[in-house]
């Protein structure tokens, strides 16, 4: 707890309202950036929060909108990876491949399943920003915004 403290205010100073790069960080059940509000979220208590709150921080300085395709959000996930692991040696913060290519793996999985048809579990086609077609049957679904990131998805593949 100490840590994710003290990368709190260092964060706060560092994006204060006056800076260039305004960005407020509330406390909350998951990881996300919220484009509009300008907001990242983070989960003091989640495991590698440093890193995830890094990540998120990421998203927040590439300027990543609220929403975009499926197909797109694997590249913005690796990309706000990418721009994390920069922000990394500034924060004291550890940040492995291993827990990026898990992160991304469970995000792969996440988006893989929501792709599935929930009436003949073939893979759709994304027909609108939370439309999803099935080519086999037609039958057309909705999805949830994908706005958070690490924590949900990480948690329901704990390392053994
Ligand atoms: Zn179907
Ligand atoms: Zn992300």
């Amino acid at each position: 707890m100490a840590k994710i403290s003290w990368l709190i205010s260092k964060l706060d100073s560092n994006h204060s309202p006056t800076s260039d790069a305004p960005i407020t960080f509330a406390r909350g059940e998951v990881f996300g950036w919220n484009a509009s509000g300008r907001t990242v979220t983070y989960a003091p208590d989640a495991p590698h929060a440093p890193a995830f709150l890094l990540h998120e921080l990421g998203h927040a300085l590439l300027g990543h909108a609220d929403y975009s395709d499926d197909i797109h959000l694997l590249a913005l996930e690796r990309a706000a990876w990418d721009k994390a692991i920069l922000l990394a040696p500034e924060y004291d913060v550890a940040i492995t491949d291993e827990l990026i290519e898990e992160s991304l793996d469970t995000y792969r999985d996440w988006l893989h399943s929501r792709s599935l048809c929930p009436h003949c579990n073939a893979t759709g086609v994304q027909t609108g920003p939370l439309h999803y077609q099935c080519l086999a049957c037609h039958h057309a679904w909705r999805v949830n915004e994908a706005r958070t990131c690490a924590l949900r998805r990480y948690e329901t593949k704990k390392r053994p």
